[in-house]
């Protein structure tokens, strides 16, 4: 423990310490100019030729050493923003308080910052350390030892192609080894978002958090109550959405920091079927994002706290309320309960609940409200849930094919498609009309032709 302390202090003075930085060749760090943004590029070459330093910056050169796909370019640059702006035909301040510029290229956007100063223990903090304030332009030595993790201080030059790295970091992106810069757990006291970053690369690159930097967290995990609740939010979906997103669940678990994101995580994994819900939902999830294809918010957050909702549901219902008021209130006690710790953005929470009460609906429905639920916005997104719920098998998989093949037919095919399934409820007795009751329990689809599916009405 005090070897660890006693390295960590050597290596922080190190990192602060006027050492030079590698300059590494094209051959050490394999980045191929045809996969670095032509925009960034231009960028890089306007300030250079205007005499200032620029590089790109951070996640881009992470990724492209490692063959990933970057999500964005950053530049960083010793000039000011009110230097850069002036340069580029489309390009704004952005920023209260740390301005950048956004460099404006059609549908993509160059983020260009100066270079700022590391924390100097005069910056304003919070009762607890976390730094509310770090404003101070500086150098690119500095700005390096400001970033978080040594593979995301790595300088990227288009003009000469060598990387510009201060701490070392192209040996710990080749070893897939996630180390903190400076001494990890005062990093992760002036902003606990790092531990989630942490844990975020770690699994994307299929690697580990090094052990000095991993010891911490855990220990530190509540610091991450503090931090608003919007960026907790944006860095929970970063983590949900980076490909690798049961391994990140499973590592926030570990650690202990999902209480403080996903309080009813663990009510959630205790369910019957709970977890195996959950890791149907990231699976497909996963595989969006790697497939490159658009991930819903909305949808994702419906998955991860269905499960709750769908026992409340029942248990609501069984004390005899009606089917689509029980699965309100079921929703309403979810939610308040999961916005209490992390809020879920007002628009995404609306999507939700719509994505939950359709799915009393496709069970619930008459014929002529089939009509109306294919016109809402959420309809399709509706139906991706119970598929996934078909999946689970929590709902007959034909029944949710059926809804599935009506959204995906256009409007002939859907007016037949309901045709066939009114002719069906007319050639049905009476008697056959039962309300059935939901979920695991039920013992057959309401008829085995699979071109005739939504059960009973109310
Ligand atoms: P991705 O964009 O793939 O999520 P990224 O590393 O680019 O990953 P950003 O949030 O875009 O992440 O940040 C860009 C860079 O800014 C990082 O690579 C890192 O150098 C620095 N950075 C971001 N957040 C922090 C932080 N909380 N503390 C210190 N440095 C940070
Ligand atoms: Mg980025």
């Amino acid at each position: 423990m005090l070897k660890q302390t006693i390295k960590n202090f050597v290596e922080r003075l190190f990192a602060s310490a006027p050492r030079g930085p590698e300059r590494l060749s094209r051959d050490k760090h394999g980045i191929d100019r045809r996969n670095v943004s032509r925009h960034a590029i231009k960028v890089c070459e306007v300030l250079r030729s205007e005499g200032y330093e620029a590089y790109i910056v951070g996640g881009a050169v992470r990724d492209l050493i490692v063959g990933l796909v970057p999500k964005d370019f950053d530049v960083a640059t010793n000039a000011t923003p009110e230097q850069v702006r002036p340069l580029f035909r489309r390009a704004r301040i952005i920023g209260r308080r740390f301005q950048l510029v956004h460099v404006v290229f059609g549908q993509e956007i160059i983020e260009t910052s100066t270079f700022r100063a590391m924390a100097n223990g005069e910056e304003h903090t919070d009762e607890y350390g976390r730094i509310l304030r770090d404003n101070l332009f500086g150098t690119q030595a500095e700005d390096a030892a400001r970033r978080d993790f040594t593979l995301n201080a790595l300088y990227y030059d288009p003009l000469t192609e060598e990387v510009i790295d201060y701490h070392r970091g192209v040996a710990d992106l080749k070893n897939r080894v996630v180390r903190m810069i400076g001494e990890p757990e005062a990093r992760y006291r002036e902003d606990p978002v790092r531990m989630l970053r942490a844990i975020r690369f770690a699994a994307k690159l299929d690697g580990s958090i090094d052990t000095a930097s991993a010891e911490p967290i855990a220990r530190m995990a509540e610091l991450i109550e503090h931090v608003p609740s919007s960026r907790l939010f944006d860095e929970t979906l970063k983590l949900l959405t980076c490909g690798h997103a049961m391994e990140c669940l499973r590592q926030l678990r570990k650690a202990g920091l999902d209480r403080g994101l996903l309080p009813l995580i663990d009510q959630i994994f205790a369910e019957e079927g709970g977890e195996a819900f959950i890791a149907l939902a990231l699976a497909r999830t996963d595989a969006r994002v790697r497939s490159g294809q658009s991930i819903s918010p909305s949808f994702l957050f419906a998955a991860l706290l269905w499960k709750l909702v769908n026992r409340r549901w029942q248990e609501i219902t069984a004390k005899g309320e009606h089917v689509a008021q029980a699965l309100v209130q079921a929703a309403d006690s979810v939610m308040d309960e999961q916005t209490r710790r992390l809020a879920i953005q007002r628009r995404f929470q609306a999507d939700m609940r719509e994505i939950w009460f359709m799915q009393a609906r496709f069970e619930h429905v008459n014929t002529r409200a089939i009509w109306r639920m294919m016109n809402q916005p959420r309809f399709r997104a509706a139906v991706d849930f119970l598929q996934l719920r078909a999946e689970a098998r929590e709902v007959d998989s034909v029944q949710a094919q059926w809804w599935m093949d009506l959204a995906n037919a256009d409007d002939g095919q859907r007016a037949d498609m309901i045709e066939a399934y009114q002719s069906t409820q007319r050639a049905r007795p009476a008697g056959a009309k039962r309300r059935r009751s939901r979920g695991r329990k039920r013992s057959t689809p309401h008829d085995q032709q699979a071109k005739s599916a939504p059960s009973t009405e109310n």
